[in-house]
């Protein structure tokens, strides 16, 4: 096991990663160091490293350490953890899940339960390397877990690779799907089967969707989506006009249009597609365009009459990842949720994002070893 605590860090766009050596923390009161064992690049790491609009401002001459959908065993645990936040006893070897962020727990959002909306969460990534706890991201081997970042156990049939999506693509759509409350019977579209998506087709058929409708326009994706449990895909390739996705919605609900539409497409373009696919009462689910900037367009009489809403999630609570952890490890084996991402060991971290970037691959995996 690597003694040493490297970590590759980001300086701006067009500069490749270095890859430099950085104390272990120690684990302070309260918190815990981290060994992570796999860190995937998710979709506003390309936008940082692609230097897309305000992502340019996270560029730094002093470098930075990105990375945040990761998972890991403990290294060393701080004074008073004995306990994961289920209530688990903890030991150094344990593999863990993490919130990567941490609500403050006493503000304004904090207070009032909605801890996925607290101000203060991301506080903690940023930070000079040379100052405790030295690593911020998880594109590293150590990191450090300060108090109020829930983690949890990871049952042993949820592999690493399974979970490593899990504390930021997977509860988030976990929440998501629980905000705009998929249930029993409804008819879900998933308007993007990248990561989000995907799980989205699956946690929709947990949740009793009678019918989940995948649109994407790469085979690859589509077939995946099937195997994550949509009942039928729509081609944009074939299906290549707006309104007639719209129509084929319609057709595959008897009329009625869909109760809930998942956007994570990550392209504003496509929500007023996805608004005009909603049926009376219907529920849109904005996940996929997490930067401000963009803008769509709305009839928002059509809303008022029939009784829709838009309903928006970039985070999640503590419990959505829990559900997240405790859905991996009631469908390993019947779903292939150990596919989702492709290896790379740290050192190739340069290559990993240029060919996630330019598709060549489906979710990098950077693993440390
Ligand atoms: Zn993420
Ligand atoms: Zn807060």
């Amino acid at each position: 096991m690597s003694q040493a605590n490297r970590a590759a860090l980001f300086f701006e766009p067009g500069r490749p990663f270095e890859i430099r050596e950085l104390p272990i923390p120690e684990p302070r009161r309260g918190g815990l160091t981290l060994r992570i064992t796999r860190a995937n690049i998710c979709g506003s790491e390309l936008h940082i490293w692609r230097g897309d609009g305000r992502f340019k401002e996270i560029a730094t001459p002093q470098g930075r350490i990105l990375g945040h959908e990761a998972t890991g065993f403990v290294h060393a645990l701080g004074e008073g953890v004995d306990q994961d936040w289920n209530g688990a006893p903890v030991r150094e070897g344990d593999r863990i899940a993490y919130q990567y962020f941490r609500p403050c727990g006493r503000c304004r959002s904090c207070i009032r339960g909605s801890t996925e909306a607290c101000r203060d969460s991301f506080a903690i990534q940023r930070g000079p390397l040379d100052e405790w706890p030295y690593v911020r991201g998880a594109f590293a081997d150590y990191l450090y877990l300060h108090p109020n970042q829930a983690f949890f156990k990871v049952p042993d049939n949820v592999t690493d690779t399974m979970v490593v999506s899990a504390n930021c693509a997977l509860a988030q759509v976990v929440m998501g799907l629980e905000r705009v409350d998929v249930a029993l019977g409804d008819q879900v579209v998933i308007q993007g089967c990248g990561g989000l998506g995907l799980y989205a087709c699956a946690i929709a058929k947990e949740r009793g969707a009678a019918q989940v409708i995948a649109i994407d326009g790469i085979d690859e994706r589509l077939s995946m989506a099937e195997r994550m449990g949509a009942d039928h895909v729509i081609d944009f390739r074939k299906v290549s006009e707006p309104r007639q996705r719209v129509e084929a919605v319609k057709d595959l609900t008897g009329g009625w249009g869909a109760d809930v539409v998942v956007e994570v497409v990550g392209f504003a373009g496509v929500i007023n597609e996805g608004l005009r696919m909603l049926g009376l009462g219907g529920r849109y689910l904005e996940m996929g365009t997490f930067y401000p900037g963009t803008s769509f367009e709305c009839d928002p009489g059509r809303l008022v009459m029939q009784n829709q809403r838009i309903e928006a999630v970039a985070s999640y609570d503590a419990v959505s990842l829990q559900r997240a952890i405790d859905f991996l490890s009631r469908h390993a084996g019947s779903l292939p949720l150990d596919e989702v991402v492709v290896d790379y060991p740290l050192e190739c971290i340069e290559q990993a994002f240029a060919d996630q970037d330019a598709g060549r691959t489906r979710r990098a995996s950077l693993v440390m070893s």
